[in-house]
């Protein structure tokens, strides 16, 4: 064990947890005394005892949000005000980093550089975007006749409902409360059972920055139980879920059987990464197919796990594509240097292999990988894996697995390739490949998809929007247009002569 390890490891003994749910700005157990086992996937030992909100919590998270709502205690302060205390919340993330890094990676398994590196700088960053952003947009007025003002105004929606899943825990959540705490909603946050312990930590930090209490509030528990009573809360809003295409059709139900709340969907994906036998960068493109999927245990709604190669170079791509893999070999979450951990628990563990099993038994070839890792630690590890001669109608090919396995497709001619990226309920993301600038437009363009990325993938930024086509949801988070989201559009009419 190096200093780094023994460090980490050290400090997760020591690591105090609090599972309570935060409601009206105080630290409160379920209504019924009900908890639920925080299990972490790095070695499969519980955490902690963590509060199982459920409809009667939900109900106190939603009144508490009400209330301070209507008493205009966020909502009525200047954008000026919010901007200071999303500024200073995001600071307090990275004042925090080495705790929020390590309780991430404990709750959930990605590799501490990750979290350390990367979750809680975008998260912060995200506070501090949508802070900074809040007190330069401007409202309308429209270019209507002499004898009238028309007024186009934007008012917060009222109490939103955020419900995330475990794969970014803390940035997914950022993401959501964010625009809509810059826009003057009050919120209500369930995180998912498996990941729930950073959210919580949120919910204290945007305390200490001066957020008012009852503003923000965090109910943890089952999606059966909290997250489905908040969706069909008659008093909530809008609701801002991400998570699988499964459940965000059930959102939109749930929407439609009681307020008709705005449901704002962020789902899964199938991304295809083509590759043309003219790419320019074939090194960068091989790194970011391997990189990319393996990327967060391929557990990335964006993840390219569908690898479209014109047949010429497929062997060759192949070839320096399995010379890769080694760099994401499955080590300890707690190390510095693992590019590569657990997958969430166990059930998802289960599910990845089902879908292993699947492919082999559909006739691809497996390349590289397919089984368990890591099984002494009693944590949840899969090796990285690859499938050729996969066909796109193939169970591996067609549906998300959420796991570190690529199905690897080849093409005749580029046509064909567009026609297969876009054979599938998904539309997240896509990559093109090439050197050939027409090419590379007129496939963007043909790509049903959210982002489109043109040889490369994985440029990221806040201020950009990020949603998907078809079943990958019909909301956008980041940038400007997120505001739109947690907003109402008000007309105001006034008569001038
Ligand atoms: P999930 O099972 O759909 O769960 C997402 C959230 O919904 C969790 O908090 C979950 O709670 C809750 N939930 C489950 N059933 C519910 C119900 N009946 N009513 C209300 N809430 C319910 O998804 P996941 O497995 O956590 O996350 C992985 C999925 O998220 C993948 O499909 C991935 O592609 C997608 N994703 C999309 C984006 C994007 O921006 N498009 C980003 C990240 C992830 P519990 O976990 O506590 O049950
Ligand atoms: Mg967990």
């Amino acid at each position: 064990m190096n200093e780094s390890n023994r460090s980490w490891h050290e400090r997760a003994a020591q690591l105090k947890i609090d599972g309570r749910a935060l409601i009206g700005g105080k630290r409160v157990d379920a209504i019924d005394g009900a908890h639920f086992d925080c299990i972490s996937p790095v070695d499969g030992r519980k955490l902690a005892d963590v509060a199982r909100c459920a409809e009667k919590d939900i109900d106190a998270a939603v009144a508490s949000a009400r209330g301070a709502f209507e008493d205009r205690r966020w909502a009525g302060t200047a954008p000026a005000a919010r901007k200071r205390i999303l500024i200073r919340f995001a600071e307090l993330l990275l004042e925090n980093r080495d705790e929020l890094a390590l309780t991430e990676t404990l709750d959930m398994g990605k590799p501490i550089a990750a979290s350390r590196a990367t979750d809680v700088n975008a998260a912060a960053n995200t506070l501090r975007w949508y802070g900074e952003a809040i007190d330069k947009v401007y409202d309308e007025i429209a270019p209507t006749a002499e004898n009238s003002l028309a007024l186009i105004t934007r008012e917060p929606v009222g109490v939103v409902g955020a419900i995330v899943p475990w794969n970014y825990p803390m940035l997914m959540a950022a993401w959501k409360i964010a625009p809509a705490l810059a826009t003057g909603n009050s919120v209500v946050l369930k995180p998912s059972e498996k990941s729930p312990l950073t959210a919580l930590r949120l919910g204290e930090l945007a305390l200490a920055a001066g957020l008012p209490e009852g503003v923000l509030n965090v109910v943890p528990g089952y999606g059966h139980e909290a997250g489905q009573a908040l969706a069909l809360h008659n008093d909530v809003d809008c609701i801002a879920f991400t998570g699988s295409t499964r459940v965000g059709k059930q959102i939109m139900q749930y929407s439609g059987q009681t307020n008709l709340k705005r449901a704002w969907t962020e789902l899964g994906g199938k991304s295809p990464l083509i590759v043309c036998a003219d790419v320019a960068y074939l090194d960068r493109a091989v790194d970011a197919a391997i990189g990319s999927i393996f990327y967060n245990q391929g557990e990335s709604c964006n993840a390219p796990s569908r690898l479209l190669i014109e047949r010429p170079i497929k062997d060759m791509f192949l070839e320096r594509a399995l010379a890769r893999v080694a760099d994401y070999a499955p080590g300890d979450p707690l190390e510095a240097r693992t590019t590569m951990g657990a997958l969430v628990d166990d059930v998802q563990l289960q599910t990845v292999m089902r879908y292993i099993d699947a492919g082999v038994s559909e006739g691809a070839r497996l390349l590289v990988g397919g089984d368990r890792a890591r099984v002494d630690s009693g944590g949840f590890y899969v090796q990285p894996t690859i499938f050729d001669e996969v066909r796109n109608d193939m169970s591996i090919a067609r549906e998300e697995i959420f796991g570190p396995v690529l199905s690897v497709l080849a093409f005749d001619d580029v046509a064909e390739a567009v026609r297969t990226a876009n054979a599938t309920p998904y539309g997240l993301q896509a990559s093109i490949w090439t050197r050939d600038i027409s090419k590379a437009h007129k496939v963007a363009r043909a790509l049903r998809a959210g982002t489109v990325h043109v040889n490369q993938y994985d440029e990221d930024d806040i201020t950009v929007p990020f949603g998907g086509y078809k079943q990958s949801g019909n909301g956008r988070d980041k940038s400007l247009h997120a505001l739109d989201k947690y907003t109402e559009l008000k007309t105001t009419w006034i008569r001038l002569d």
